[in-house]
């Protein structure tokens, strides 16, 4: 069994955008566009081009001065509703959840929504842990060091 066998407790906080307000990338699917286009009312090439940034061969969404173009600073994220997916796995990625150090090293650095609120079952923080690391490819042997890969090129969000 995993260190996080009986679960770990996790609540966003209302009002925090600490994660959205990071220097880095979330990455977006051509699904997560549609879905995005849509929830804003606009055209999918208006997205795109508004948005999002070509980043090597992926696709991000754009940034600001302030961090993620939509985060809004006090209140969270404009298009919670339909994040993408590295938001809505987020703090579950192998990295942070790797051994319980870098879990508590996380909330002091990053994230003060870890170690409160609910206990979020282990069967869904491993989902989290798999759809996360498809989206930055991190390989089942990274994931068994626990890549810190990411941490450093990724933006996190609100979940
Ligand atoms: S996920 Fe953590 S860092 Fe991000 S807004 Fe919620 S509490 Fe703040």
């Amino acid at each position: 069994m995993s260190w996080y066998g009986d679960g770990l407790n996790f609540s966003c906080i209302s009002g925090c955008t600490k994660c959205c307000e990071r220097p880095g990338s979330v990455y977006v699917s051509e699904e997560e566009m549609v879905r995005i286009a849509n929830h804003l009312k606009i055209s999918i090439d208006e997205f795109k081009s508004k948005y999002t940034r070509q980043m090597d061969n992926s696709i991000t969404l754009a940034t600001t001065d302030k961090g993620c173009v939509f985060v809004e600073t006090g209140k969270g994220c404009s298009i919670y509703p339909v994040r993408p997916k590295q938001c809505s796995t987020y703090p579950f990625w192998s990295q942070i959840v790797a051994d319980r150090s870098r879990w508590i090293q996380h909330k002091e650095d990053f994230c003060p929504g870890i170690e409160t609120g609910n206990k979020v079952d282990a069967f869904v923080i491993e989902r989290a842990i798999k759809e996360s690391d498809d989206i930055f490819g991190v390989s089942n042997n990274e994931r068994k060091i626990g890549s810190q890969r990411t941490i450093a090129n990724s933006q996190i969000a609100h979940i």
